[in-house]
């Protein structure tokens, strides 16, 4: 089957260990359903793992991708009662976890030992033809939700959605700062922010980047500049924002850490720009800051997402479309940071 996969890992150019070429299609094993890929979305986690970076060693060649909207091609036995049909429309959950530890009886899988995502070994990707994933993992979508929007949803829709309204626990009429707009959990903290009655102020060094976000339904849009946390203190009536998101860091922190209101709290969904800036913890205690790491979400709030896309008031922004064939160009373009909204692969 075509895959689109890193053929080696590490090294100063990530963009050179990708590879797209013939790799063998996965068999669906008892408990897992083999899945036909139509369209799947690009995350910067790919990226870290062309770098090499990743929470299980890269072994090549190893198919990129976590997300993945498709058909149910076959199962590796007879499915459980309630699985989808054979040739259903779905959207793959990415998590694969032990499924027995506290934290999975919990309902908190980002923290089971055993946690990966799709695109870590010993999991292929989504990048291909086809992907094999856990029968539990499949969501059904209902008719109104296209492939291409569905393959947004679980890594950065969901990662946004987890942000906003778990860890930083936001409600109507509360605030929030998004950092770095452009990218696609930025973007979708915006929508999804807006979508919550949460008044969004975004920032970012491109003044096209911040019309931008404000045509998306930022209040307003600030460069990344000291002056800006005067400037959100001021539209919060001299308060600071209620929360945070920063998936930047080091260019981003210092702004998060004045812009936010005393006992409010930073988000840390990433680090695009870097993982280690001055900490400033006597910001942090004097003010009562929460700092909060967070990733992905539970399968519960992925499908919320999907119904939330279902009712029509969420529209997962698309930036590029590319063929899966043409994979290069569309990580070149998330290379360069040149992304409005989600880059998705047509497979
Ligand atoms: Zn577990």
């Amino acid at each position: 089957m075509l895959a689109v996969y890193a053929s080696a890992a590490g090294g100063d150019d990530p963009l050179a260990n990708l590879a797209v070429g013939d790799l063998a299609a996965p068999v669906a094993r008892p408990g897992w359903a083999r899945v036909r890929v139509r369209v799947a979305s690009l995350n910067h986690h790919d990226i870290w793992t062309l770098r090499g970076v990743s929470s299980t060693p890269v072994i090549p060649p190893q198919i990129l991708g976590c997300d993945a909207a498709g058909e149910v091609d076959n199962y590796g036995e007879e499915p459980p009662a309630g699985a989808p049909a054979v040739g259903a429309r779905v959207v793959v959950y990415p998590i694969v976890t032990c499924g027995q530890c506290v934290a999975c009886l919990a309902d908190d899988p980002t923290a089971c030992r055993s946690f990966r995502m799709l695109s870590e070994a010993p999991l292929g990707g989504a990048f291909a033809e086809y992907v094999e994933i856990p029968v539990a993992n499949l969501i059904e979508l209902p008719d109104q939700v296209s492939y291409a929007d569905a393959a947004c949803l679980p890594t950065a829709y969901l990662t946004a959605y987890r942000a906003l309204f778990v860890r930083a626990g936001l409600r109507p009429g509360m605030s929030v700062l998004v950092q770095g707009a452009g990218g696609g959990v930025a973007t979708a903290c915006i929508l999804l922010g807006r979508l919550a009655g949460v008044t969004v102020y975004a920032t970012s060094r491109d003044e096209a980047k911040r019309s931008f976000a404000v045509d998306l339904g930022a209040e307003a849009a600030f460069p990344v500049e000291r002056q800006t946390a005067r400037a959100v203190v001021g539209a919060t009536g001299g308060i600071g924002v209620d929360a945070v998101v920063d998936t930047v860091g080091e260019p981003t922190w210092d702004l998060s850490l004045r812009a936010v209101r005393p006992g409010g709290v930073v988000v840390v969904p990433g680090s695009t720009g870097g993982p280690n800036p001055s900490a400033q913890l006597n910001r942090i205690f004097f003010r009562s800051l929460t700092v909060a790491g967070t990733t992905m979400g539970t399968l519960g709030e992925l499908r919320r997402l999907v119904d939330l896309t279902a009712t029509g008031a969420l529209r997962p922004l698309i930036g590029s479309t590319h063929a899966l064939r043409d994979a290069e160009a569309a990580f070149a373009e998330m290379a360069r940071g040149d992304v409005r909204g989600k880059i998705v692969l047509e497979v």
